[in-house]
């Protein structure tokens, strides 16, 4: 019998990472005996972590914070998204190339159309944050025909960094960056139909703290997505609930990166609430 081909996620900590969780419940609802392990790799053995991967015909890894954008430079090839974005979440060992791709984007998509059923065409969105995470999701978002886009940013040149690039590929598309908690970004937020929080503010253990000092935007109509997964309920979700809006948590986001990542890994795909419901295990 031959040994089980190992994949796996890499990060620094790692031990906290669901992406076990998800991939051996997708394994085991196809009927592979693969093994999919954490890593804990610090940057200076990230050279090492990649010859592991050629010389152990790993299927490949996903990659969490701090690697995404650190592992780029080992990568053989790059696909379209994970070079306009910058940053890999996922390396596919083709042969012993390794090719970096990035499937956070079309994870939120997928969890936006499995948990809210949603059409994006035309859609007036924001984003609130403007780091990793928020990069990913701004290019799938405009990719996938929204209307109109506001980044808004603690740090504003950061969001207008990012915005401007964005502008000059989709010159059809309104694509503005606004500073956290100005009146341009209140108005923005208020006339959203889609608010998507893309900050790190709130995951635990902070779970009381808040991205935005002001919630009388929210309206009922609203959808208000938040990216982080721990805790299940931020506070930024229990703020636009209050005030009627739908709110939804990260964890949609995450099965849904990893199931983008699970077909490239092994070319076979899995019903979206294999790995979701395997995140409430
Ligand atoms: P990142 O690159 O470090 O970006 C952090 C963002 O948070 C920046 O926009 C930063 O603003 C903002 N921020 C940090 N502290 C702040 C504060 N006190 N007040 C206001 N803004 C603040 O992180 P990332 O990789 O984008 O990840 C962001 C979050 O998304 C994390 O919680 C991560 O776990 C989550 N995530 C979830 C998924 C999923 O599948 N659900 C996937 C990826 C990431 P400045 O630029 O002003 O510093």
């Amino acid at each position: 019998m031959s040994a089980p081909r190992i994949f796996g996620v890499i990060g620094d900590p790692i031990s906290h990472s669901a992406s076990p969780r998800m991939h051996h419940a997708a394994c085991r609802y196809l009927g592979l005996s693969y093994c999919y392990l954490p890593f804990r790799v610090a940057t200076a053995d990230l050279p090492e972590m990649m010859s592991l991967i050629r010389q152990f015909n790993f299927l490949g890894v996903n990659v969490t914070i701090p690697h995404k954008e650190s592992v780029i430079k080992y990568m053989d090839e790059l696909d379209a998204t994970a070079q306009k974005i910058g940053a890999v979440n996922t390396i596919v060992n083709k042969s012993g190339k390794l090719i970096g791709f990035n499937t956070d984007g079309d994870g939120l998509l997928m969890a936006l159309q499995e948990e809210a059923q949603l059409n994006l065409s035309g859609l007036g969105v924001v984003i609130i944050g403007a780091g990793g995470a928020a990069k990913g999701i701004a290019y799938a978002l405009l990719q996938a025909g929204v209307g109109s886009l506001t980044i808004l940013n603690r740090n504003v040149a950061r969001a207008t960094a990012l915005a401007a690039p964005l502008q000059k590929q989709f010159p059809s598309i309104s694509i503005l960056a606004e500073a956290l908690d100005s009146s341009a970004g209140f108005d923005a937020l208020h006339q959203a139909d889609l608010v998507i929080q893309a900050t790190s503010v709130g995951m635990a253990p902070n779970i009381l703290e808040s991205p935005l000092k002001n919630y009388e935007w929210v309206k009922p109509s609203q959808i208000c997505y938040d990216i982080i997964y721990k805790p299940a309920q931020t506070r930024f979700m229990g703020e636009c609930t209050a005030q009627g809006a739908r709110a939804i948590g990260g964890a949609g986001m995450l099965a849904g990166q990893g199931i983008e990542a699970f077909y490239l890994f092994t070319g076979q795909t899995v019903p979206y609430p294999v790995m979701r419901d395997a995140l409430n295990e």
